[in-house]
């Protein structure tokens, strides 16, 4: 049964995403077709029932919402029309605003260093982006071969490629925090 909190999750999720997990109606096609179901504690048809339910600490807490790679495959094959990546999206937004301890602790520390290179020079720059992640992740030792061997080759720029006008991506950044 579907009590007064449960509902207050549903509509948090409906007003972030703009999509209604309600009308799921559990054919799992979603879950089928997501390329990382097998990483998954919370299958996405799974996380649907759950939102009806009012779950939101199993669902904020869980290892899915990082695990989803925002793909939009689930989305494209639902047969409902429901954006469920955007469904997840809406929930890992959550987590963050909550403070809830990631299930997958490296994954929002890549985001967020992600984020912080795009918002620096516009571009992703691989030693940058790599060079944050590791330190901030204390993992300095893995894969120092792979990048050698990426930079024998020629796939990593050392010089990062610059926005021209880098106040615009600051703009952007800003306008999209409010
Ligand atoms: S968006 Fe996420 S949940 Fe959907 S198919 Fe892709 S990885 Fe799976
Ligand atoms: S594909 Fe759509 S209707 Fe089917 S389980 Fe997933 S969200 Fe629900």
């Amino acid at each position: 049964m579907i009590n007064a909190l449960d509902s207050d999750l549903e509509r948090e999720v409906e007003e972030r995403s703009g999509e209604k997990p309600r009308l799921c109606y559990q054919c799992g096609k979603c879950s089928t077709g997501c390329l990382f179901n097998f990483a998954m504690d919370i299958l996405p048809h799974q996380a649907m029932k759950l939102i009806q339910y009012g779950q939101k600490e199993r669902l904020l807490s869980s290892h899915t919402i990082w695990i989803c790679a925002a793909c939009e495959t689930c989305t494209a094959r639902c047969p409902n029309d429901i954006d469920v990546a955007r469904v997840i999206d809406a929930l890992r937004a959550m987590a963050l605003e909550e403070g809830v301890k990631p299930a997958e602790k490296r994954i929002p520390l890549f985001h967020a260093c992600f984020l912080g290179n795009i918002q620096a020079t516009g571009r992703i720059s691989e030693p940058i982006l790599m060079g944050s992640y590791k330190t901030l992740s204390g993992d300095l030792a893995s894969d120092i071969g792979l990048a050698v061997e990426m930079l024998r080759k020629g796939k990593i720029k050392l010089i990062p490629s610059l926005v021209r006008d880098r106040r615009k991506v600051r703009h952007i950044f800003k306008e999209s925090k409010r």
